[in-house]
């Protein structure tokens, strides 16, 4: 039987299913792993791995924006349990037909993020590799003992919410990919080359007693959505007319005849958070953010009103 028949999630279920976490730790299934300490704080921590041809093109992608974007999609689990990145170890396979100066490029954008967020990079690993690049990035976190936001604490009646716009990185991909011209649409591009983790808002949201589930959007609202019904065990309602798309997006979207609904809901790499909050509690929230849904009993599954497609987001395989 091929892997394609059980898809990535499918294969990630039968590795997970051989291994039970140990007592108080979150383990597979979450944004980061989560270890309780003595301190008064958890550490929490994940795993992301960049693979060339598969998440980027040496052509269509800078040596320094892939050297952000390593550490950024990292950073962006640490937000989505609402914690403080600690450190990063970077693990490199690289063939030695690589210029030195790619290297170079490629260690200083990751420096720019890490600087911005002051989590240094403490260790790593380094191979060779035949003929394309691999870029594997551990991150270390903290947050206070229990409030790590999970994905399965959404409850019946919650509003779903979502910080900043969705699909402007897919766009911005499909412009690196040929289809448009970059500089009509830099905020497009820049969203998929540069992306800010939302470690800020993480940290605000995870204070808030009224915000239940979080994780951030890597796959698209389509599949990262159904993770959070799938571990709390309810269903959504999500209105597809409030979903927050920028001018750019509609704009892209119009010239080139697309529904916009596309790249903001099965798109993605947007890197922003979505979260699950108490009704009587989501305007007082610190953070700006667009109520999109709500949750829904069990057995109702996702319903996606205002559009009659369904959304899946992006699988792997
Ligand atoms: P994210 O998009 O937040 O990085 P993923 O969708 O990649 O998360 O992974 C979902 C969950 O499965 C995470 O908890 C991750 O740690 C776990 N996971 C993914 N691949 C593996 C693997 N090969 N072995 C163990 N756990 C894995
Ligand atoms: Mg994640």
């Amino acid at each position: 039987m091929k892997l394609a028949t059980v898809g990535e999630f499918g294969l990630i279920d039968r590795i997970s299913a051989q291994f039970k976490a140990p007592e108080n730790v979150t383990g597979i299934g979450d944004d980061c792993a989560v270890i309780p300490q003595s301190c008064g704080l958890d550490t929490i921590v994940s795993t992301d791995m960049l693979v060339e041809g598969t998440h980027f093109l040496l052509e269509s992608t800078g040596p320094e924006d892939l050297g952000w974007k390593s550490v950024a999609v990292n950073l962006s689990d640490i937000a989505a349990m609402g914690g403080k990145p600690t450190g990063t170890l970077l693990s490199l396979a690289v063939p030695d037909s690589l210029s030195l100066e790619w290297a170079d490029l490629f260690i200083s954008g990751y420096r720019q993020l890490s600087d911005m967020f002051g989590c240094p990079l403490i260790g790593g690993d380094t191979t060779s590799a035949k003929d394309r690049i691999c870029i594997n990035v551990t991150v270390l976190g903290t947050v206070p003992s229990g409030e790590a936001r999970t994905r399965d604490s959404a409850k019946e009646g919650d509003l779903i919410c979502v910080t900043g716009c969705l699909g402007d990185s897919a766009a911005g991909l499909r412009i690196l990919l040929g289809n448009g011209q970059g500089n009509e649409y830099p905020q497009l591009v820049r969203h998929h080359l540069r992306p800010t983790p939302r470690i800020r808002e993480g940290l605000l949201l995870a204070r808030c007693p009224g915000v239940h589930a979080m994780m951030d959007i890597s796959d698209g609202l389509g599949s990262d959505l159904r993770h959070i019904l799938d571990a709390s065990g309810k269903g959504a309602v999500v209105d597809t007319a409030s979903v927050p798309l920028s001018a750019q997006l509609r704009q892209y979207c119009k010239a080139f005849g697309l529904d916009p609904l596309e790249p903001a809901l099965s798109g993605g790499e947007d890197y922003e958070l979505l979260f699950t909050v108490d009704k009587d509690q989501e305007r007082i929230l610190p953070v700006a953010h667009t109520v999109i849904g709500y949750i829904t009993e069990p057995g109702e599954g996702l319903v996606w009103k205002g559009s009659d497609k369904d959304f899946l987001g992006y699988r792997h395989f």
